[in-house]
């Protein structure tokens, strides 16, 4: 396995309060994107194109029957030419634990928009052709960039349809052409979005937005998850590995696992990649993931295959569970 070493990502300031907080997690990306020049990008181990990759294992499905809880792991933040060496660390935590996860990406960072004739794309193809149904492309909003105040910042909440519809449209085009296959989810940067957003998103075919409960629950009132509102179906994040966006510290892994045996029915784990940068810190990952996924009580499905599921009636709610059921 290659791995990047960029050292710690805390820093001296531990005094954040909740208000900063937020301000950091929102400012994580771009603050990060200019001081960091640590790895190298891509890989020279297998340039092969993807219709020479042959898959390395069945594809991922999960097996009908009964869960207890479903579990979702979210990976925000993909983009080109940032701490690629940190996407792979991730990748094949997932991979080795043969647990799938959703990717957010992000179509067009500033100076760093996907292009699907990059490597950033071919390295995505080519994970998705050897390991089919681990992982699903999810557009990432537009450009990342805070652009309104609307509950706390957001880059879609209050802007006007049109100029959703139309960021919503090219995100879904960029992230097609990067993985020859058409996204079917939205995850709002800083996980806030209106309803304009939802009617954007419909609008351009995809029914499932994940943003965060805590925005979920001021803006759409108390709700069980996932729950359909506006035509689309949300599955918010439910949790985040992040204890402080100040210091980015991480939760005790302990913390993570009481909470995950505290969830009723659906688990939504947010990550962001870039933070899996030291042994430490996969160790961490690799301990959580073996955890939610040890025992056939917990099934594990992207956001989209969830989201499938779901609307089309395969999957259902049982008391305290899940029945999946696939044709
Ligand atoms: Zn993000």
């Amino acid at each position: 396995m290659v791995r990047c070493e960029l050292g710690t990502a805390e820093s001296a300031d531990r005094s954040s309060d909740a208000g900063s907080d937020r301000r950091a997690y929102l400012l994580g990306v771009g603050a990060a994107m200019s001081t960091i020049a640590g790895c190298t990008t891509g890989t020279d181990d297998d340039r092969a194109p993807p219709e020479e990759v042959t898959p390395d294992r069945e594809p991922y499905t999960l097996a009908p029957g009964e869960y207890d809880t479903i579990a979702i792991f979210r990976n925000d933040d993909p983009h080109p030419g940032y701490r690629i060496e940190a996407l792979r660390n991730l990748e094949t935590v997932f991979i080795e634990a043969n647990v799938p996860v959703t990717h957010g990406v992000i179509p067009a960072a500033p100076d760093n928009a996907i292009a699907d004739d990059s490597e950033f794309c071919r390295e995505f193809r080519r994970r998705d052709a050897r390991y089919p149904g681990l992982f699903e492309y999810s557009v990432h909003g537009y450009t990342h960039q805070i652009e309104t105040a609307f509950y706390g910042g957001s880059e879609f909440g209050d802007r006007p349809f049109e100029t959703q519809r139309e960021l919503v449209a090219d995100g879904i085009s960029k992230v097609a052409d990067c993985v020859d296959r058409r996204p079917t989810t939205f995850i709002p940067p800083a996980n806030t979005y209106d309803e304009a957003t939802v009617r954007a998103i419909l609008e351009e075919d995809l029914r499932v937005v994940s943003g965060g409960e805590w925005f979920t629950r001021q803006y759409y009132g108390d709700h069980e998850l996932p729950f359909e509102a506006g035509g689309a179906l949300h599955v918010p994040s439910t949790h985040d590995v992040v204890a402080d966006w100040g210091t980015l510290e991480f939760l005790p892994l302990e913390e993570m696992k009481a909470a995950f045996d505290d969830v009723e029915h659906l688990y939504v784990c947010m990550l962001h990649y870039q933070h899996f940068t030291t042994e430490e810190r996969i160790e961490y990952l690799e301990e959580l993931v073996e955890y939610v996924d040890r025992d056939d009580r917990v099934g594990c499905m992207t956001l989209e295959s969830f989201g499938r599921a779901y609307l089309d009636g395969t999957l259902t709610e049982l008391d305290g569970g899940w029945e999946y059921s696939p044709e």
